[in-house]
């Protein structure tokens, strides 16, 4: 059978919901709306790693300030510079990366909305922002897609679009 040649990547508890901070998961494995969805249209999952359980055991909640100090922000820098070595490889190789999908509310992987002091702020988390300013200097952009664990409908319907336009 033909390679569809479409990946994206997605943060890690979205095909892993074991690594959510205590009482965040919203599935016992991964979130089988976008799994579906990718698989039904022929698309590979990249797994990109879950920076707060690999670098501090992440399994309490904590907000985006505790996180933003510079070990944290050096990995997570290190992490973007792997997770787009990745991106151009596919590319190089004449594979669609349709996107990098991240989580919205999430320190490290919000892409839209992060939280701060209890609060949901705008902006993004501490990885997606080291993607970003990666992507920047290298001159090139993917698509970056955030789910809302919350509304995980309007989010299915978000990716959808991210499928139809690319
Ligand atoms: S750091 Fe990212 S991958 Fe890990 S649990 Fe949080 S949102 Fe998911």
């Amino acid at each position: 059978m033909d390679r569809s040649k479409r990946v994206v990547f997605v943060s890690h508890c979205l095909l892993n919901q074991n690594t959510r901070a205590k009482g965040m998961s919203k599935a016992q494995g991964g979130v089988k709306e976008l799994m579906d969805l990718f698989s039904e249209a022929g698309i590979g999952i990249v797994q990109m790693p879950c920076p707060q359980f690999e670098a501090n055991g992440g399994l309490d909640w904590r907000p985006k300030k505790s996180y933003d100090a510079k070990p944290y922000r050096t990995y997570c820098k290190k992490l973007s510079s792997n997770i787009l070595q990745q991106v151009k490889k596919y590319m190089s190789k004449n594979y669609k990366v349709l996107g990098i999908v991240g989580v919205e509310a999430s320190a490290t992987c919000a892409v839209h909305q992060t939280v701060s002091g209890g609060k949901k702020s705008p902006g993004k988390g501490i990885l997606m922002e080291e993607i970003e300013e990666a992507m920047r200097k290298k001159n090139f952009q993917v698509p970056l897609v955030g789910v809302n664990l919350n509304n995980i409908y309007s989010s299915v319907e978000r990716v959808q679009n991210l499928l139809k336009y690319s």
